[in-house]
């Protein structure tokens, strides 16, 4: 049997007529129409207010945030702490410090009350932090409705790293489009995918238009090169966009089919001792369930979370630890951390399964046959 992955790749099939009809206009570089469509389609996805710079990746999305926001070389950004480094990394290449913020257990993700703590404890050193990042990590929405009253209070702007939560909503509302910039990534492993490919949301076309030109290597409008500012090359090519129009025509569909899977995950463990899978606090947060997580309590269980992922391993099926958290890294050892073991705890007691839109009957069986064993076995 073919490996059964953790989240894969999934065609629509109407990829390549895009990419066909690109390729027929020649425009096979960073402009044309598809990048234009493409486009269109997301500003009317997120509402009319979002405006839309397509880019190369969503790490560079974070990176021309940052840079707008003028976060230069000894500024301190907040950043939560459990998450995929490429929402931390942008804040070093901008020589600046992440200051990093557990999560609370309920959406796992960043603590309102560490949040204000370090907000109040850099301000007190003589720093007030000149942005905070939050995740929505593994697309489950984080608690907006504290979270922001924070930044709002201390006139702290927001970069939300919705790069996980494409199809997550908390109280009706896109994740993205709360921020004062928000990021999604097209990276191949998340719901929809360009090949790889991101965007910055942006609240005004002045902020697109500028993330656009710091995007292409900074040139001003004159008849030769003229730059008054460092650029960077960060823009999405027009072949990467025609992929992603034939991705978002299927974005709902994907949702629901994740969301299929994350039901199938929790109907299984239902009943089972020691498992426990990762859901929504209340129905205000929808978490599309880009990747459906357990948590493991070996006492209970028998086992823990990396005696399942071998287990799983032998069988070809792919299962990963959850994030460790970026205050746990080497590379981020030296920063500044406010909070507790929550995330340090989700880390060792964690397990992400395979979640994908993709991921079929038999493959769905098939896990449940060897996890049922697996229990089974180690219960005595
Ligand atoms: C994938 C991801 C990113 C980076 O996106 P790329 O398009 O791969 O650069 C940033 N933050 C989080 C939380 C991610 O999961």
């Amino acid at each position: 049997m073919k490996q059964i992955h953790l989240s894969s790749v999934h065609i629509s099939g109407n990829e390549v007529n895009y990419i066909k009809s690109a390729i027929g206009r020649g425009e096979v570089s960073n402009y044309g129409e598809n990048l234009d469509l493409f486009e269109k389609q997301l500003e009317t996805y997120f509402s009319k207010k979002s405006k839309i710079a397509l880019l190369n990746s969503g790490t560079a999305a974070i990176h021309l945030a940052l840079i707008q926001l003028g976060v230069k070389y000894g500024d301190e950004v907040i950043c939560q702490s459990f998450t995929f480094s490429a929402s931390a990394n942008p804040v070093v290449y901008q020589g600046a410090t992440p200051i990093f913020i557990d999560s609370e257990p309920e959406t796992w993700n960043m603590c309102p009350n560490y949040l204000e703590t370090a907000i109040l404890d850099r301000i007190s050193k003589g720093k007030k932090p000149k942005a905070i990042i939050l995740v929505h990590s593994f697309g489950m929405p984080a608690k907006i409705n504290e979270l922001v009253p924070i930044a709002t209070k201390y006139e702290i702007p927001i970069i939300e790293d919705a790069a996980e939560a494409l199809g997550s909503t908390y109280n009706k509302q896109k994740c993205g489009t709360f921020g004062d910039y928000g990021i999604i990534s097209f990276n191949g492993n998340k719901i929809v995918t360009t090949s790889g490919g991101g965007a910055l949301i942006c609240k005004t076309n002045e902020i697109k238009e500028k993330t656009m030109y710091l995007a292409t290597q900074a040139r001003s409008n004159e008849a030769y090169y003229h730059h008054t500012e460092i650029g960077y090359n960060y823009s999405m090519s027009n072949i990467v966009a025609s992929i992603g129009i034939a991705q978002m025509e299927v974005l709902d569909e994907y949702v629901l089919l994740r969301q299929g899977v994350n039901k199938f995950y929790q109907e299984f463990f239902k009943n089972v001792d020691g498992i426990e899978v990762f859901k929504e606090p209340n129905s205000k947060f929808i978490s599309n369930h880009w990747l459906t997580c357990v948590l493991i309590d070996e006492t209970k269980a028998g086992f823990n979370n990396d005696d399942l992922r071998l287990e799983l391993l032998k069988h070809n099926i792919e299962a990963r630890f959850l994030w460790k958290p970026m205050h746990l890294q080497p590379v981020f050892e030296k920063h500044p951390f406010y909070g507790n073991d929550i995330s340090e705890t989700l880390f060792k007691k964690g397990l992400c399964l395979p979640s994908g839109s993709n991921l079929s009957q038999d493959e769905k069986n098939k896990i449940k046959e060897v996890i049922t064993k697996f229990i089974l076995d180690n219960k005595k």
